[in-house]
């Protein structure tokens, strides 16, 4: 092993070469899938991966929910699913490394989308969309809800969507599992941070990292998540991405309540069963944007519990056992990612973060798209041009309709 590794396939800079085909900055779920993928089509380039942390204590991925669903209005969005699912599916034996399994405890536990009148438009017109993709999904009224999830109240309801095949899944196992498979087909992870990116006119030269020393490289992949905003600044590309606190809470109800899929509401309170609990929280969008990772622990009392109790009558007499904070990394333009590369500016500076909320179960697919965009020009299975970063410079949202 070289002198100032920390273990095989991970080193610092002082170890390691100073030039790359392609490097990746930022190692969460986002950046290992890219580099597995990269690695996948590009077998015989040199790809490096850039992350500070190794331990992940902030990174959004592991502090995520797990949720993989298909219930989306994008097509994009429901082809990225379905393609993450079976990925997700398969992940123990197809990406185990010298024999060892890679274990992402998936459960197919279903999702289900809840919505009053006001909601019954978008969520008709999603399961529409969902429908034409081949996805298994049922349309149900008020009372087919209440068949299957008896501890629901339906009465201020007007339909749901439940999908069957939906599930979830450990994000650090999925993350591991990635990283692992990386180093495995010769990925070199560097742990350092980028501290400033060097340009000409249209290219990306150089990242400048903590450490003090120069990285140069053909191609740049900014999966920063949360941070991506930070890099991008450094050349100068606007990017309205920025970090969203959410809170997720593990509680159990003092009665006992049938195993419920991931439930999802229009007033953004989504949650799933977990063990003998629940793991789940509302998103407050008007959170102030920033890197806060404090929690408020009247939060569940004050917004949540107040949902819980109105959805689910049993959970009346609930108790928040803990609660943590990680970062949204929202897109403020409409809720979808950036894939793509800043055209006909530098074109070798290529973005993947913007997820929103739907990172993890995304990353397979976003992971595939940006390699096959980086090795063949453009996207070859699922078309995701208008993820894009074009639609970000002109500042026309495509919007996500479906719950976020
Ligand atoms: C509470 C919560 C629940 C969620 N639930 C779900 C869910 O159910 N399903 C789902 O699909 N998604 C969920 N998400 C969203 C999901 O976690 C994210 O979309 C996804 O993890 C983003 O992955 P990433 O790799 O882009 O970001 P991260 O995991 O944050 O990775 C980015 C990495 O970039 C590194 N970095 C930062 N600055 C620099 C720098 N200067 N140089 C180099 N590297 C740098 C960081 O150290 C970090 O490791 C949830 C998120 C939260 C917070």
């Amino acid at each position: 092993m070289p002198a100032g590794s920390e273990s095989e396939g991970e080193t610092t800079l002082a170890a390691s070469p100073h030039r790359y085909d392609i490097t990746v900055l930022g190692g969460g779920i986002m950046g290992s899938s890219a580099a597995y993928f990269l690695q996948q089509l590009l077998p015989g380039a040199s790809i490096c991966v850039v992350e500070p942390d190794p331990s992940y204590e902030f990174a959004s991925t592991v502090r995520a929910s797990g949720g993989v669903r298909v219930l989306f209005s994008c097509p994009e969005n429901v082809e990225m699913s379905k393609y993450s699912r079976e990925f997700i599916r398969r992940f123990p034996v197809d990406m185990a490394v010298g024999g060892r399994e890679a274990p992402v405890d998936w459960v197919e536990g279903g999702y289900l989308f809840i919505v009053p009148p006001a909601g019954t438009k978008m969520l008709d017109a999603s399961y529409e969309i969902q429908l034409l993709h081949g996805c298994e999904v049922d349309l149900l009224t008020p009372e087919q809800l209440k068949d299957r999830f008896p501890s629901m109240r339906v009465d201020d309801l007007s339909a749901g969507v439940h999908s069957p095949r939906d599930g979830w899944c450990d994000p650090n196992g999925l993350l591991q599992g990635f990283r692992r498979s990386a180093i495995a087909r010769g990925v070199n992870y560097i742990t350092d941070r980028v501290v400033d990116i060097g340009r000409t006119d249209h290219a990306v030269t150089h990242a400048r990292l903590a450490s003090g020393e120069y990285l140069r490289s053909d191609i740049f992949v900014n999966a920063a998540g949360a941070w991506a905003a930070q890099l991008c600044a450094m050349v100068e590309m606007p990017l309205p991405i920025a970090p969203l606190r959410r809170f997720e809470h593990y509680f159990t109800a003092a009665t006992p309540i049938e195993r419920l899929p991931y439930v999802k509401d229009l007033d953004r309170l989504a949650f799933r069963s977990e063990g003998i609990g629940f793991s789940g929280g509302l998103v407050n969008g008007g959170e102030p944007r920033g890197f806060n990772f404090d929690v408020d622990h009247d939060y569940f009392e004050r917004a949540v519990w107040p949902a819980l109790a109105h959805r689910f009558p049993a959970f009346e007499a609930a108790k928040c056992h803990r609660t943590w904070s990680g970062l949204y990394e929202q897109c403020e333009l409409d809720g979808n990612p950036v894939i793509g590369n800043w055209k006909g500016s530098l074109d070798n500076f290529y973005v993947l973060s913007g997820f929103s909320g739907h990172g993890m179960m995304h990353a397979p697919a976003a992971g595939r798209a940006i390699a096959e965009l980086i090795a063949h020009g453009s996207f070859q299975t699922i078309d995701l041009q208008r993820l894009g970063y074009a639609r970000i410079e002109r500042g026309e949202p495509y919007p996500e309709a479906g719950i976020l």
